[in-house]
This record gives C-alpha cells, sequence and structure tokens, in this order.
C-alpha cells in the first residue's frame, strides 16, 4: 500500500499546502497529559504528520476513561498500561513516519524545562492549575507559545500564550482555586464533545503556530458550551500591559523552584492521593512485590505494582512516585506510603 497520499487533502487546503505540510513534519510538540484532551490532540497532530511528539502523563488506563479518551481500548485498561505508552504504541500503527517519545512521569520542577528544551510549542491536557502554571513559568521563561484547554461537563476553555506577546495564564487567573471549590470530570463528569470542541480549537491554533501564521491567532480566552450551544470570546487585548503579572512582568517564576519538603502529596482526582518523593529514586517493583505479598494482594508489571489489603489500594510506580486510592486525606496517605512503600 502507498501512503504518498496520506497528506494529499491537507495539502490541498490553502491554509496548508506541500510548504505547510513540510513545516508540520519538521516540527516536534510537547503534549502535557494523556487523558482525554491529550488522547485527542495527539491523535490530530499524529494524523496530520507534524513530525516528533513528546507525551507525557503520570497515570494508567481504567475502564472509565474508555467513554472519551480516544487513545485507548479495553485491553490498555485490563492490561492497566501507562497511558503515555498505550499512546504511544496507538500512533505508530496510525502514522509510522512521525516520531513519537512517551514519558510515564509527573510533570515537575525538575523535568519540565528539559522536557520543554526542544520542541517548537506546548499543548496543555492536564487537569489541574498548578501543573498548568509549572507549563506557564517555562514558556514564558524560554519564551515558548502553549496553548491552555481545559474542560468539565459540558464546559470547556481555550487560550493561546505567546511570551511577550499576549497575556500569559496569571495574567487571567492569578491564583489556582483553592482545593475542592472547583467542579472536576470525577465531581460533575463530562462529555466527550467539548473535549473534541477544545482539541479542535486547541489543534488548529497549534498548527497555525507552527506554520508561522500568528496573524491569524484568536488571541481570546474561547469559552464554549455545546451543551448550552453558547461560544463566548473575552477580549484580552491591552490586559497584559494592565497588570503587573508576577510570572511574565516581574519574571518571577514560582513553579520553578524546588520544593522543599522531602515527599509531595497531592489530592488527584477521583479520591485518591498522589505521594512523589522529592529526590529521584529507582525501585525494584519485583524486589517490593516479594516483600508486600505476603501482606495483601500484589500484581505488577514493569510499569507499576497494584497492592491491595482490606484497609488499602495503592498503585506504585518504578519511580518511588504512589497513588493511595479511596482516600482523600493527604496524612493518611503519606502513612501508608511510609508503612508499605518506605521513606
Ligand atoms: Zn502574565
Amino acid at each position: 500500500m502507498s501512503l504518498s497520499e496520506r497528506y494529499s487533502r491537507q495539502e490541498l487546503f490553502e491554509g496548508i499546502g506541500k510548504e505547510g505540510q513540510q513545516k508540520l513534519s519538521s516540527s516536534t510538540v510537547l503534549i502535557v497529559g494523556c487523558g482525554a484532551l491529550g488522547s485527542l490532540q495527539i491523535e490530530t497532530l499524529a494524523r496530520a504528520g507534524v513530525g516528533k511528539l513528546k507525551i507525557v502523563d503520570r497515570d494508567f488506563v481504567e475502564a472509565s476513561n474508555l467513554q472519551r479518551q480516544v487513545m485507548y481500548d479495553e485491553q490498555d485498561a485490563t492490561l492497566q498500561l501507562p497511558k503515555a505508552i498505550a499512546a504511544a504504541e496507538r500512533v505508530k500503527k496510525i502514522n509510522s513516519s512521525i516520531e513519537i517519545e512517551p514519558f510515564v512521569t509527573d510533570l515537575s520542577y525538575k523535568n519540565v524545562e528539559t522536557l520543554a528544551e526542544s520542541v517548537d510549542l506546548v499543548l496543555d491536557a492536564t487537569d489541574n492549575f498548578e501543573t498548568r502554571y509549572l507549563i506557564n513559568d517555562t514558556c514564558v521563561k524560554h519564551f515558548k507559545p502553549w496553548i491552555y484547554g481545559a474542560a468539565v461537563a459540558s464546559q470547556g476553555l481555550s487560550m493561546t500564550i505567546i511570551p511577550e506577546k499576549t497575556p500569559c495564564l496569571r495574567c487571567v487567573f492569578e491564583t489556582a482555586p483553592p482545593p475542592g471549590s472547583s467542579p472536576t470530570c470525577d465531581t460533575s463528569g463530562v462529555i466527550f464533545p467539548i473535549i473534541a470542541m477544545v482539541v479542535a480549537l486547541q489543534t488548529t491554533e497549534a498548527i497555525k503556530l507552527l506554520l508561522g501564521r500568528t496573524d491569524l491567532l484568536h488571541q481570546k480566552l474561547v469559552q464554549i458550551d455545546p451543551w448550552q450551544t453558547s461560544f463566548t470570546k473575552l477580549n484580552l487585548a491591552g490586559l497584559r500591559e494592565r497588570t503587573d503579572c508576577r510570572c511574565c512582568k516581574q519574571k518571577r517564576f514560582d513553579y520553578l523552584e524546588p520544593e522543599q519538603k522531602q515527599l509531595s502529596s497531592t489530592l488527584c482526582g477521583r479520591n485518591s492521593v498522589q505521594i512523589s518523593p522529592a529526590e529521584h529514586t529507582k525501585l525494584s517493583l519485583a524486589e517490593l512485590a516479594d516483600r508486600l505479598k505476603s501482606i495483601g494482594e500484589v500484581s505488577f508489571n514493569r510499569f507499576l505494582l497494584r497492592f491491595k489489603t482490606t484497609n488499602c489500594e495503592m498503585t506504585i510506580f518504578p519511580d518511588a512516585r504512589t497513588i493511595i486510592h479511596n482516600t482523600k486525606d493527604e496524612n493518611l496517605a503519606r502513612s501508608l506510603y511510609a508503612r508499605y512503600v518506605g521513606v
């Protein structure tokens, strides 16, 4: 089968053409998050022929993802594969001519600047403000464009940030909403159409940026709700000039500062807490499984270990990052971590 016609319809589109296709082929994009938004961003850019995709995700595939996360199937959920790995495998079947590099990790101040170093732009597919501020700090510091996107229930938001030219995320949202104060996909649910709409906006902006057509960017905070059939564009012109933004004006990159804590814990959506060690470590999951098998149920592959007793359930990764399930109590989670993984 010849694949020479692969991009013919896209090249026919006057906004792209053969020359634009060449530019896409020589571009690199970092996608942070391989959940609902990330899955569809990956699929769109892989099919469009963006030459290299770097994808980052800390989580693994679960059955509740399958309704909207287009990269994954039932087998991925059964095998509990890390999302970045499962997505990379699928991309190889969709477009073997591009390069895909998966990273199974938590984006943090320790790795974000390295991951973003050689890319042309960053696409946000995360589900939390902390990671978005981390992306914002990195991109403003290194003058990289990035595209914010968020979706919950039937509502979505998107904004394109070009450092020094447009307002940054902290110009618009100076601080994150307090934990538990905003709806999430785990509390309010989400429908697939809003994911598709937000990703359509983000990836179209991404393609314009990769082609150098900054004149075509929408320069707005776009709010969409297909359930209410509403589409609102908030004009951001002049906002950057009016604010004394800590990030893009004062150049204080708070989120890139090392954390003082030995272990950081964060609530992660569906009634679970994530514990991350500050120092880089490497665990042998086989040895840990051996230690834990007399205490409870253990199953593991080379990417993660699941452990379950009558009072707790956790998923442990080779870098010692651990998700404690069925609790929102960070202290309890730290204590369970200390008991079963060790500090
Ligand atoms: Zn700013």
